[in-house]
């Protein structure tokens, strides 16, 4: 059976649900199947402050201990003027108090451990629709559920 089919056995019981072409009514779809796609548009997560909190879930790195954001420094794991670069895997959140205890050594100079290793977040996907018309609000579930279970890729 086709979609046309479909529309003529299942005659839809509202006005917006409904185009109407010259010969017959088409029932407007209400959630459109993907059956193949590569991935969902994605956008690279960008190195700032509030995203280095975020992936460390505002735990200082060194100590483990949660902290506001606003004691919370960023600290360079190699020293920038060791050669140490503003990477994703080179950026960490610090306590104030580790960070100065740390100052401008390496973790293992100072008998530091960070308490995991530092990388870049995955990437996000990224679902940008503009669910303004009621007819878009009733794919929200269905948007909301492939944002929450897709899988994940680099
Ligand atoms: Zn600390």
């Amino acid at each position: 059976m086709d979609w046309v089919d479909f529309s003529r056995s299942n005659p839809p019981l509202e006005a917006m649900d409904q185009v109407h072409t010259p010969r017959t009514v088409i029932r407007l779809p209400r959630v459109i199947l993907l059956a193949y796609f590569d991935r969902l548009p994605c956008k690279e997560l960008k190195l700032t402050r509030s995203n280095v909190f975020e992936r460390d879930k505002d735990t200082c790195q060194y100590c483990g201990q949660v902290f506001a954001r606003e004691d919370l420094n960023l600290d360079h794991v190699i020293p920038r003027d060791q050669g140490g670069k503003t990477t994703w895997e080179n950026i960490v959140c610090s306590c104030i108090r580790c960070n100065s205890k740390k100052a401008n050594r390496l973790p293992h100079q100072a008998q530091m451990r960070l308490i995991r290793k530092p990388v870049r977040p995955k990437w996000r996907p990224v679902i940008s629709l503009v669910l303004g018309n009621q007819e878009r609000e009733r794919w929200k579930d269905f948007l909301d559920l492939a944002y929450w279970n897709v899988e994940l890729e680099d």
